[in-house]
């Protein structure tokens, strides 16, 4: 099964993908986590990157579109995956279409989590809380505003492109975990079954 859950930050991708994954047994493809965990490692990516994630900014499409194709290539997504927070742009969703497209993968479904932005914020600063001392540093009132900002302008779009297409299901995201759950699942059975 592959996937992608879009959604605002804060609207719990992160969360309901591991529970895609411990329910289907396929992998989070966390965009975010790769990044992070480049930075930590301090690679040439994780260089050019910190800078641009810290102020809330997109990395450059073809940075984030390579780092995808080759991860997908990994022999643990031979299952199937959950693309979290890919891809993040019009250009990221047309190369990932297109790289599928070469590698004769099928996308089973595009999940959209729809949410308040009000209860972003307050989402957001219970993160940053809950993991204070490690928290991520992009996890800030300010640097929050300029990513929803960002995915307001850049990565909506991406929504609209997948419902142009009839592939887009929106879920309300503001219910509890296992409510949030439970819908993407009934989606999921009537996207397997079609
Ligand atoms: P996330 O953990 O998904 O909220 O991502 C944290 C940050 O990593 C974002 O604010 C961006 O700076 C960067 N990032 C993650 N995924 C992408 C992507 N697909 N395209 C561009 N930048 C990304």
């Amino acid at each position: 099964m592959r996937l992608i859950l879009l959604g605002p930050p804060g609207a719990g991708k992160g969360t309901q993908a591991q529970r895609l994954v411990a329910r289907h047994g396929i992998v989070q493809l966390s965009t975010g986590d790769m990044l992070r965990a480049a930075v930590a490692a301090g690679t040439p990516v994780g260089l050019k990157a910190k800078a641009i994630m810290d102020r809330g900014d997109l990395v450059p499409d073809e940075v984030m579109v390579q780092i995808i194709s080759d991860r997908i290539e990994q022999p643990d997504c031979a299952r199937g995956f959950i693309l979290d927070g890919f891809p993040r742009t019009v250009a990221q969703a047309e190369a990932l279409e297109a790289l599928l497209a070469r590698k004769g993968l099928k996308l089973d479904g595009v999940i959209e989590l729809a949410v308040d932005e009000s209860a972003l914020l307050e989402r957001i600063e219970g993160r940053a809380k809950e993991t204070a001392g490690g928290a991520r540093a992009d996890d800030n009132a300010a640097t929050l505003a300029k990513r929803l900002s960002v995915y307001r302008t850049q990565t909506a779009p991406v929504a609209e492109y997948y419902r142009g297409k009839g592939r887009l299901r929106t879920v309300n995201g503001m219910g509890t975990v296992d409510e949030v759950s439970a819908a993407i699942e009934k989606h999921l059975r009537a996207a397997t079954e079609a």
